[in-house]
Protein backbone atom coordinates (compact mmCIF):
# COMPACT_ATOMS: atom_id res chain seq x y z
CA UNK A 1 0.00 0.00 0.00
CA UNK A 2 1.52 3.15 -1.13
CA UNK A 3 1.50 6.12 1.64
CA UNK A 4 -1.33 7.94 0.32
CA UNK A 5 -3.50 4.84 0.74
CA UNK A 6 -2.78 4.39 3.85
CA UNK A 7 -5.92 4.88 5.99
CA UNK A 8 -6.10 8.03 7.28
CA UNK A 9 -9.86 9.10 8.56
CA UNK A 10 -10.62 8.46 12.45
CA UNK A 11 -14.09 7.82 13.08
CA UNK A 12 -15.86 9.16 16.81
CA UNK A 13 -18.51 7.22 18.38
CA UNK A 14 -20.25 8.91 21.36
CA UNK A 15 -22.27 7.32 23.98
CA UNK A 16 -22.57 9.58 26.00
CA UNK A 17 -21.37 9.86 29.63
CA UNK A 18 -20.27 12.90 32.19
CA UNK A 19 -17.90 13.95 28.99
CA UNK A 20 -21.29 15.00 28.01
CA UNK A 21 -22.59 16.05 30.78
CA UNK A 22 -24.09 19.31 31.82
CA UNK A 23 -24.70 21.21 35.34
CA UNK A 24 -27.11 23.66 35.93
CA UNK A 25 -24.67 25.20 37.96
CA UNK A 26 -21.20 25.90 36.42
CA UNK A 27 -18.84 24.27 37.84
CA UNK A 28 -20.61 21.90 39.56
CA UNK A 29 -18.34 18.57 39.06
CA UNK A 30 -21.07 16.08 41.11
CA UNK A 31 -24.72 17.31 40.57
CA UNK A 32 -24.64 17.09 36.78
CA UNK A 33 -27.11 15.04 33.92
CA UNK A 34 -24.29 13.06 31.83
CA UNK A 35 -25.23 12.78 28.50
CA UNK A 36 -26.43 15.69 27.04
CA UNK A 37 -23.72 17.21 24.91
CA UNK A 38 -23.54 15.69 21.05
CA UNK A 39 -20.60 14.47 20.17
CA UNK A 40 -19.94 16.52 17.21
CA UNK A 41 -20.05 19.60 19.81
CA UNK A 42 -17.04 17.68 21.81
CA UNK A 43 -14.76 17.62 18.87
CA UNK A 44 -15.85 21.13 17.81
CA UNK A 45 -13.83 21.91 21.33
CA UNK A 46 -10.69 20.94 19.34
CA UNK A 47 -10.13 23.40 17.08
CA UNK A 48 -6.37 21.37 15.92
CA UNK A 49 -9.25 18.94 14.61
CA UNK A 50 -11.52 21.35 12.39
CA UNK A 51 -10.19 20.31 9.24
CA UNK A 52 -8.87 17.09 10.04
CA UNK A 53 -10.19 13.66 8.40
CA UNK A 54 -12.47 12.94 11.24
CA UNK A 55 -16.32 11.41 11.12
CA UNK A 56 -18.57 11.80 14.18
CA UNK A 57 -21.45 10.06 15.02
CA UNK A 58 -23.53 9.35 17.79
CA UNK A 59 -24.71 6.58 18.40
CA UNK A 60 -26.48 6.69 22.14
CA UNK A 61 -26.72 9.47 24.40
CA UNK A 62 -26.50 7.88 28.07
CA UNK A 63 -25.05 7.85 31.99
CA UNK A 64 -23.08 4.49 31.39
CA UNK A 65 -24.48 3.69 35.03
CA UNK A 66 -27.52 2.40 32.49
CA UNK A 67 -26.05 0.76 29.87
CA UNK A 68 -27.94 -2.25 28.31
CA UNK A 69 -27.96 -5.04 25.78
CA UNK A 70 -28.96 -3.35 22.89
CA UNK A 71 -26.91 -0.26 23.52
CA UNK A 72 -23.78 -2.32 23.31
CA UNK A 73 -25.22 -4.26 19.74
CA UNK A 74 -25.65 -0.58 18.38
CA UNK A 75 -22.18 0.17 19.41
CA UNK A 76 -20.62 -2.92 18.22
CA UNK A 77 -22.87 -3.02 14.53
CA UNK A 78 -21.29 0.42 14.24
CA UNK A 79 -17.67 0.16 15.39
CA UNK A 80 -17.67 -3.37 12.84
CA UNK A 81 -19.08 -0.95 10.04
CA UNK A 82 -16.61 1.98 10.25
CA UNK A 83 -13.76 -0.71 11.36
CA UNK A 84 -14.41 -2.59 7.59
CA UNK A 85 -14.03 0.80 5.93
CA UNK A 86 -11.09 0.29 4.28
CA UNK A 87 -10.08 4.59 4.70
CA UNK A 88 -10.42 4.32 8.59
CA UNK A 89 -7.34 4.19 10.61
CA UNK A 90 -9.18 3.70 13.99
CA UNK A 91 -12.06 4.85 16.09
CA UNK A 92 -12.28 6.60 19.27
CA UNK A 93 -15.38 5.90 21.58
CA UNK A 94 -16.50 8.36 23.96
CA UNK A 95 -18.43 6.65 27.17
CA UNK A 96 -19.30 7.12 30.70
CA UNK A 97 -16.41 6.40 33.50
CA UNK A 98 -18.83 4.32 35.05
CA UNK A 99 -19.12 0.89 33.00
CA UNK A 100 -16.14 1.61 30.61
CA UNK A 101 -13.88 -0.86 31.79
CA UNK A 102 -16.81 -3.66 30.96
CA UNK A 103 -17.92 -2.35 27.04
CA UNK A 104 -13.73 -1.90 26.68
CA UNK A 105 -13.34 -5.21 27.59
CA UNK A 106 -16.31 -6.80 25.38
CA UNK A 107 -15.11 -4.99 22.68
CA UNK A 108 -11.62 -6.34 23.27
CA UNK A 109 -12.97 -10.05 23.52
CA UNK A 110 -15.45 -10.06 21.30
CA UNK A 111 -13.17 -8.17 18.10
CA UNK A 112 -10.06 -8.54 18.89
CA UNK A 113 -9.78 -5.79 16.09
CA UNK A 114 -6.42 -5.34 14.58
CA UNK A 115 -7.42 -1.52 13.76
CA UNK A 116 -7.19 0.53 17.66
CA UNK A 117 -10.52 1.46 19.08
CA UNK A 118 -9.60 3.92 22.04
CA UNK A 119 -12.37 4.86 24.49
CA UNK A 120 -12.36 7.97 26.54
CA UNK A 121 -14.51 9.87 28.76
CA UNK A 122 -14.26 12.46 31.60
CA UNK A 123 -14.63 12.96 35.34
CA UNK A 124 -15.96 16.37 34.90
CA UNK A 125 -18.84 17.35 32.79
CA UNK A 126 -18.48 19.84 30.10
CA UNK A 127 -19.73 22.71 32.19
CA UNK A 128 -16.90 22.72 34.71
CA UNK A 129 -14.35 25.23 35.58
CA UNK A 130 -11.77 23.21 34.27
CA UNK A 131 -13.19 19.90 32.03
CA UNK A 132 -10.92 17.12 31.78
CA UNK A 133 -12.34 15.81 28.65
CA UNK A 134 -11.28 17.74 26.02
CA UNK A 135 -7.80 17.00 26.73
CA UNK A 136 -8.94 13.35 27.16
CA UNK A 137 -10.61 13.54 23.83
CA UNK A 138 -7.23 15.00 22.11
CA UNK A 139 -5.15 12.22 24.15
CA UNK A 140 -7.70 9.62 22.78
CA UNK A 141 -7.21 10.54 19.39
CA UNK A 142 -3.42 10.99 19.58
CA UNK A 143 -3.50 7.17 20.94
CA UNK A 144 -5.76 6.17 17.94
CA UNK A 145 -2.84 7.70 15.42
CA UNK A 146 0.24 6.30 17.28
CA UNK A 147 2.14 4.13 15.54
CA UNK A 148 1.14 0.18 15.39
CA UNK A 149 -1.77 1.34 17.58
CA UNK A 150 -4.16 -2.07 17.62
CA UNK A 151 -6.63 -3.45 19.92
CA UNK A 152 -9.43 -2.10 22.24
CA UNK A 153 -7.42 0.50 25.08
CA UNK A 154 -9.18 3.26 27.18
CA UNK A 155 -7.47 6.71 27.47
CA UNK A 156 -8.39 8.96 30.21
CA UNK A 157 -5.70 11.27 32.47
CA UNK A 158 -3.02 11.04 30.67
CA UNK A 159 -3.09 7.63 30.92
CA UNK A 160 -3.89 4.75 28.32
CA UNK A 161 -5.06 1.46 29.51
CA UNK A 162 -5.42 -1.94 28.14
CA UNK A 163 -9.26 -3.25 28.10
CA UNK A 164 -8.08 -6.62 29.70
CA UNK A 165 -6.22 -5.07 32.82
CA UNK A 166 -8.33 -1.42 33.21
CA UNK A 167 -10.54 -0.61 36.50
CA UNK A 168 -12.33 2.65 37.69
CA UNK A 169 -10.69 2.70 41.12
CA UNK A 170 -11.76 6.34 42.51
CA UNK A 171 -14.97 8.45 42.32
CA UNK A 172 -13.80 11.65 41.99
CA UNK A 173 -10.17 12.20 40.60
CA UNK A 174 -9.24 13.16 37.37
CA UNK A 175 -7.09 10.02 36.70
CA UNK A 176 -9.41 7.32 38.25
CA UNK A 177 -8.16 4.18 36.82
CA UNK A 178 -5.78 1.85 37.40
CA UNK A 179 -4.06 -1.25 35.32
CA UNK A 180 -2.99 -2.09 38.78
CA UNK A 181 -0.10 -4.51 38.88
CA UNK A 182 0.22 -4.65 35.17
CA UNK A 183 0.88 -1.07 34.96
CA UNK A 184 -1.03 0.98 32.17
CA UNK A 185 -0.45 0.63 28.43
CA UNK A 186 1.16 4.20 28.28
CA UNK A 187 1.37 8.25 28.92
CA UNK A 188 0.14 10.25 26.80
CA UNK A 189 2.39 13.27 26.07
CA UNK A 190 2.17 16.46 24.53
CA UNK A 191 0.16 14.21 21.61
CA UNK A 192 2.43 11.24 21.60
CA UNK A 193 1.57 7.66 23.68
CA UNK A 194 4.95 6.45 25.38
CA UNK A 195 4.09 3.47 25.91
CA UNK A 196 4.99 0.74 28.26
CA UNK A 197 3.68 -2.63 27.18
CA UNK A 198 2.76 -4.42 23.85
CA UNK A 199 -1.08 -3.89 22.55
CA UNK A 200 -2.91 -6.88 22.31
CA UNK A 201 -3.16 -9.59 19.81
CA UNK A 202 -5.76 -9.07 17.20
CA UNK A 203 -7.72 -11.84 15.20
CA UNK A 204 -6.47 -12.85 12.69
CA UNK A 205 -9.10 -11.58 10.10
CA UNK A 206 -8.45 -7.77 11.73
CA UNK A 207 -12.09 -8.19 13.22
CA UNK A 208 -13.87 -11.17 14.80
CA UNK A 209 -16.85 -10.85 12.29
CA UNK A 210 -18.47 -14.43 13.48
CA UNK A 211 -18.28 -13.05 17.30
CA UNK A 212 -20.22 -9.87 16.65
CA UNK A 213 -22.47 -11.90 14.53
CA UNK A 214 -23.35 -14.08 17.84
CA UNK A 215 -23.63 -10.78 19.65
CA UNK A 216 -25.84 -9.21 17.29
CA UNK A 217 -28.29 -11.80 17.53
CA UNK A 218 -28.68 -12.09 20.88
CA UNK A 219 -32.35 -10.88 22.54
CA UNK A 220 -31.11 -10.94 25.77
CA UNK A 221 -27.83 -11.84 27.70
CA UNK A 222 -28.47 -14.69 30.46
CA UNK A 223 -28.25 -13.31 33.92
CA UNK A 224 -25.58 -13.40 35.90
CA UNK A 225 -25.46 -12.33 39.47
CA UNK A 226 -22.49 -10.86 41.44
CA UNK A 227 -21.83 -11.41 45.48
CA UNK A 228 -19.59 -10.23 47.72
CA UNK A 229 -17.89 -12.29 50.81
CA UNK A 230 -17.18 -10.57 53.80
CA UNK A 231 -17.44 -10.83 57.68
CA UNK A 232 -21.03 -12.18 58.69
CA UNK A 233 -21.95 -12.63 55.06
CA UNK A 234 -24.48 -15.81 55.13
CA UNK A 235 -26.53 -17.09 51.91
CA UNK A 236 -29.60 -15.77 52.08
CA UNK A 237 -29.24 -13.71 48.80
CA UNK A 238 -27.97 -16.55 46.78
CA UNK A 239 -30.79 -18.95 48.25
CA UNK A 240 -33.46 -16.37 46.84
CA UNK A 241 -31.34 -16.44 43.58
CA UNK A 242 -32.00 -20.65 43.79
CA UNK A 243 -35.56 -20.15 44.68
CA UNK A 244 -36.63 -17.20 42.11
CA UNK A 245 -34.92 -19.62 39.30
CA UNK A 246 -37.17 -22.63 40.65
CA UNK A 247 -40.02 -20.26 40.29
CA UNK A 248 -39.30 -17.88 37.23
CA UNK A 249 -37.36 -20.16 35.16
CA UNK A 250 -37.89 -16.90 32.36
CA UNK A 251 -35.88 -14.24 34.77
CA UNK A 252 -33.33 -17.03 36.19
CA UNK A 253 -30.42 -16.46 37.15
CA UNK A 254 -27.95 -18.58 35.12
CA UNK A 255 -24.71 -17.60 37.00
CA UNK A 256 -22.90 -16.04 40.16
CA UNK A 257 -19.87 -14.90 40.60
CA UNK A 258 -18.71 -14.60 43.63
CA UNK A 259 -16.01 -12.34 44.56
CA UNK A 260 -13.63 -13.34 47.77
CA UNK A 261 -11.58 -12.39 50.39
CA UNK A 262 -8.16 -12.56 49.69
CA UNK A 263 -7.39 -15.19 47.56
CA UNK A 264 -10.83 -15.84 46.80
CA UNK A 265 -12.03 -17.39 50.63
CA UNK A 266 -15.51 -17.57 51.11
CA UNK A 267 -17.69 -17.48 54.26
CA UNK A 268 -18.53 -21.07 55.11
CA UNK A 269 -22.01 -20.03 55.07
CA UNK A 270 -22.04 -18.30 51.68
CA UNK A 271 -19.87 -21.21 50.71
CA UNK A 272 -22.76 -23.63 51.46
CA UNK A 273 -25.64 -21.90 49.57
CA UNK A 274 -23.32 -21.31 46.21
CA UNK A 275 -22.59 -25.34 46.60
CA UNK A 276 -26.54 -25.53 46.56
CA UNK A 277 -26.84 -22.59 43.55
CA UNK A 278 -24.50 -24.82 41.52
CA UNK A 279 -26.27 -28.30 42.28
CA UNK A 280 -29.35 -26.52 41.37
CA UNK A 281 -27.65 -25.80 37.90
CA UNK A 282 -26.50 -22.81 38.05
CA UNK A 283 -22.78 -21.78 36.91
CA UNK A 284 -20.57 -20.31 39.98
CA UNK A 285 -17.21 -18.54 39.20
CA UNK A 286 -14.62 -17.06 41.64
CA UNK A 287 -13.16 -14.08 41.78
CA UNK A 288 -11.29 -11.65 44.60
CA UNK A 289 -12.66 -8.36 46.21
CA UNK A 290 -8.94 -7.12 46.21
CA UNK A 291 -8.22 -4.67 43.72
CA UNK A 292 -5.33 -5.90 42.93
CA UNK A 293 -3.52 -8.96 41.91
CA UNK A 294 -5.87 -12.59 41.17
CA UNK A 295 -6.77 -15.68 42.53
CA UNK A 296 -3.80 -18.33 42.44
CA UNK A 297 -5.39 -21.43 42.01
CA UNK A 298 -5.22 -24.37 45.02
CA UNK A 299 -6.09 -27.90 45.20
CA UNK A 300 -9.25 -27.24 46.68
CA UNK A 301 -10.48 -24.19 45.89
CA UNK A 302 -13.98 -24.58 44.82
CA UNK A 303 -15.07 -22.78 41.63
CA UNK A 304 -13.06 -22.13 39.21
CA UNK A 305 -11.84 -18.68 38.13
CA UNK A 306 -12.26 -17.18 35.00
CA UNK A 307 -8.26 -15.77 33.91
CA UNK A 308 -8.00 -13.75 36.44
CA UNK A 309 -10.85 -11.09 35.49
CA UNK A 310 -12.56 -8.70 38.23
CA UNK A 311 -15.54 -9.66 39.23
CA UNK A 312 -17.16 -6.78 36.66
CA UNK A 313 -15.55 -8.54 34.00
CA UNK A 314 -15.90 -12.06 35.34
CA UNK A 315 -19.66 -11.00 35.45
CA UNK A 316 -19.64 -9.99 31.72
CA UNK A 317 -17.44 -13.18 30.80
CA UNK A 318 -19.58 -15.96 32.20
CA UNK A 319 -22.67 -14.16 30.70
CA UNK A 320 -21.06 -14.24 27.02
CA UNK A 321 -19.86 -18.12 27.62
CA UNK A 322 -23.82 -19.33 28.81
CA UNK A 323 -25.02 -17.33 25.90
CA UNK A 324 -22.37 -18.90 23.23
CA UNK A 325 -20.95 -15.94 22.09
N1 LIG B 1 -22.11 8.16 35.61
C1 LIG B 1 -21.24 8.67 34.59
C2 LIG B 1 -21.21 7.66 33.45
O1 LIG B 1 -20.64 6.62 33.65
C3 LIG B 1 -19.92 8.89 35.16
C4 LIG B 1 -18.86 9.35 34.22
O2 LIG B 1 -18.98 9.36 33.01
O3 LIG B 1 -17.81 9.72 34.76
O4 LIG B 1 -21.77 7.92 32.41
Amino acid sequence: MSDSAQPRRIVILGTGGTIAGRATVAGDNVGYKAGQVPVQELLAGLPAWADQAVDVEQVAQINSKDMTLPVWQALVARLVAHLQRPEVAGVVITHGTDTIEETAWLLQRLLRPARPVVLTCAMRPATAVSPDGPQNLSDALAVVQAPGACGVSVVCGGQAHLAKDVAKVHPYRVQPFSSGEAGPLGVVEEGRLRRFRDWPAAAPEGLDQAAADRFAALRALPRVAWVTSHADADGGLVDALVMQAAHSPDQACRGIVVAGTGNGSLHERLQAALHRARDAGMRVVLATRCTEGSVVGWSAQPFPDLDGLSPAKARLALSLQLAGV
